[in-house]
């Protein structure tokens, strides 16, 4: 079995669709998939439908954004009932927040003498979650800068006018929604937040004692050394272990789908703990 528990579809920002996501999968040789798009169920019936003809598994899922001391923290779903209420108000909680986010963005950049930013925005978000990558889609469509980069480096990026934080819940809330709809909360990525050992010994505390299971011991193509360190702290916190490659678009071997080392034995596998897993 290849459990591949993150990846990303273009319901959020992902490349491929859920379908061509799930082909692509079993290509790779993927038994069983997540689909953790962020703060979004939109991909699930799709990729659920693909994953019954491809005869590979999918594990509901998603991923949240939060934050933690002003730290932006994301927290991986799985496993739970995607018809829940809880899930359902969390969407809903993070879609007012990129929407309030995105007006403020249009009212600054309408400021710098661009107009429609946000309707033009959303526009091209189309059915997808709106976000910066559509403003600045935007800034070029009007003709404000020559390229999506210099969108950022003019107007979205650190420091520019169009650069407004968002507000995220906290860690506690989100595991929260995934925990009263019957699924493992898992601490995604617990590498990439750049902090120290100290302060990442405290997240992990902190997310257990808000109820979460699992962290990632891997994520994507990453050294083992790597792998190590963080089974061991998910040991030390009595976590589960978790493994995906994050994968958003084809061309990025480090996040290929399935193609990523295998958990230390020693870790307690997050799949054990899903509802309906027999026990091998
Ligand atoms: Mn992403
Ligand atoms: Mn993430
Ligand atoms: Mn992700």
């Amino acid at each position: 079995m290849i459990y591949d528990l993150h990846t990303h579809s273009n319901a959020s920002d992902g490349f491929l669709s859920p379908q061509a996501l799930v082909e692509r999968a079993q290509a790779k040789g993927v038994t069983a998939l997540a689909l953790t798009d962020h703060d979004t169920l939109a991909g699930q019936a799709e990729a659920a439908a693909a994953a019954a003809q491809a005869g590979i598994t999918l594990i509901p899922g998603i991923e949240f954004s939060t934050q933690w001391q002003g730290r932006s923290i994301h927290i991986v779903g799985l496993g739970f009932d995607p018809a829940a209420a809880s899930l359902k108000q969390g969407i809903e909680r993070q879609a007012a927040s990129r929407t309030q986010r995105a007006l403020t963005i249009g009212e600054r950049l309408a400021k710098a003498g661009i107009h429609n930013a946000y309707e033009g925005a959303l526009e091209l978000a189309g059915a997808s979650v709106l976000g910066r990558p559509h403003f600045a889609q935007y800034l070029v469509r009007c003709g404000a800068v020559k390229d999506v980069a210099s969108a950022f480096k003019r107007y979205l990026g650190a420091g520019k006018i169009g650069d407004v934080k968002q507000l995220w819940p906290g860690v506690e809330e989100a595991v929260g929604w995934i925990k009263a709809a019957g699924g493992l909360a898992v601490l995604a990525h617990p590498d990439k937040y750049d902090m120290t050992r100290s302060k990442l010994c405290q997240l992990l505390g902190d997310f257990r004692e808000a109820g979460g299971q699992a962290i990632e011991v891997i994520s994507g193509k990453q050294v083992n050394t790597l792998t190590d360190k963080l089974a061991r702290l998910a040991g030390q916190f009595s976590l589960a272990a978790s493994c995906g490659s994050d994968f958003h678009i084809p061309n990025q071997p480090w996040q290929e789908l399935g193609a990523f080392g295998k958990l230390p034995d020693f870790c307690q596998p997050v799949w054990q703990l899903l509802p309906g897993h027999q026990a091998s």
